[in-house]
């Protein structure tokens, strides 16, 4: 088991709401909580874990949250300032920060960018100010659509907006006319997933009024049909890229390559040559901020468990997965893979062909139980 490529991801708690569908690990910000004080507790969570990094370059970094935008430009300037000077980054390394779109964020690129940021992230959800209001957004169309030429024009080397669809009483022509505007910026990445109720949100005790299966079901064909005329071209489940633009840092985590999570409730992985192990940090960002290196979980990734946990990431990538690959990211041989692929080649889910594990249009289909067959 070789070491895996690192990347180094930095959360930020606080967001100006708490969106009603969001079950991120973010909180609406108080006038108690500290911008400063929080970095602080970041800055030595980054230092103390340095130590994994183990003579690897860092292949990417994501400002995540959270919304960081609202941080404060010398906040992020003192984050990257210590990472820069405690890690060896790769020259080509991705740096990212997620930002809302709103005048007082975009105001800030500049900024971001003369302290090396050279990807954003912007959250647009919608154009269509109804729908925004719905999803209990504060940003509006011409926010969005200034923030993201904003970015365009500050010309970073990738920017990617964020589109759902799916979204309280959206009809499937709304849908299409929200992805056909995103995919006209030509932005280098889009990533377009479905909104989903999840379990603890709002939207989860107050559900609001979702386009039936059939609606949705068209919504996904017909934009895959726009996208098939577009710059952008499918890689996972949800993303898109310009050839060449595909996101470093999910694709890491696609791979199962090793990460660093600093900040609240942040996870990480490591790889030793004793196994792999995953440890959390407090969720909560008080107590958090008073212990920021604690791990307050951590467990080895037991030897059963890993082809399950590689299968989850890499089998949402519309990729070919070398079975080199696995023993390479893994502790399993070739024949203990094959072994468990069984079951998936059975059902039609996979084929193996020359060394490369390969999903075919059902596995595709069905990806939720093509994952679990390796459980
Ligand atoms: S802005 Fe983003 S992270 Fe913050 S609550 Fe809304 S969806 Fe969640």
């Amino acid at each position: 088991m070789n070491k895996p490529p690192l990347s180094l991801y930095c959360h930020v708690p606080w967001c100006i709401e708490k969106c009603p569908y969001c079950d991120f690990n973010s909180f609406k910000k108080n006038s108690s909580d500290d911008f400063e004080q929080y970095t602080s507790a970041l800055r030595q969570d980054i230092i103390d874990s340095a130590k994994h990094a183990e003579n690897r370059q860092l292949i990417s970094i994501f400002i995540g949250g959270g919304t960081p935008s609202l941080f404060p430009t010398k906040e992020v300037h003192r984050i990257l300032d210590t990472i820069y000077s405690t890690y060896d980054c790769a020259p080509d390394c991705e740096i990212t920060l997620e930002m809302n779109p709103s005048s007082f964020e975009s105001a800030k690129m500049k900024d971001w960018k003369q302290s090396g940021v050279n990807r954003v992230s912007i959250g647009v959800q919608s154009f269509d100010n109804t729908a925004l209001s719905r999803l209990g957004r504060s940003h509006s169309r011409t926010d969005s659509e200034k923030s993201i030429q904003t970015a365009l024009d500050m010309e970073f080397d990738e920017v990617n907006i964020d589109i759902m669809y799916g979204l309280p009483d959206q009809s499937v022509s709304e849908a299409m006319a929200d992805l056909r505007h995103g995919i006209s910026f030509k932005t280098t990445h889009l990533s377009w997933y479905e909104l989903t109720i999840e379990p603890g949100t709002l939207f989860s005790k107050q559900p609001p009024n979702r386009p039936d299966e059939d609606k949705l079901h068209q919504m996904d064909m017909r934009g895959q049909e726009l996208f098939n005329k577009s710059h952008l071209e499918q890689y996972e489940i949800s993303a898109y890229a310009a050839k060449g633009s595909r996101c470093k840092h999910n694709m890491n985590y696609w791979k199962f390559g090793d990460y660093i999570g600093c900040g609240n409730g942040a996870s990480s992985k490591i790889t030793t040559h004793h196994g792999i192990t995953r440890y959390q940090r407090y969720r909560n960002p008080g107590l958090y901020q008073t212990a920021p290196t604690h791990r307050c979980v951590e467990h080895q990734v037991e030897h059963s468990q890993q082809l399950f946990e590689f299968m989850l990431n890499h089998l949402r990538l519309h990729e070919p997965i070398e079975l080199a690959s696995i023993c390479d990211r893994t502790q399993l041989t070739k024949e203990e893979i094959l072994n468990r692929c069984h079951a998936a080649l059975e059902e039609d889910m996979l084929i193996i062909t020359d060394s490369m594990i390969e999903k075919t249009k059902r596995g595709n289909r069905y990806l939720n139980n093509l994952q679990t067959l390796f459980l």
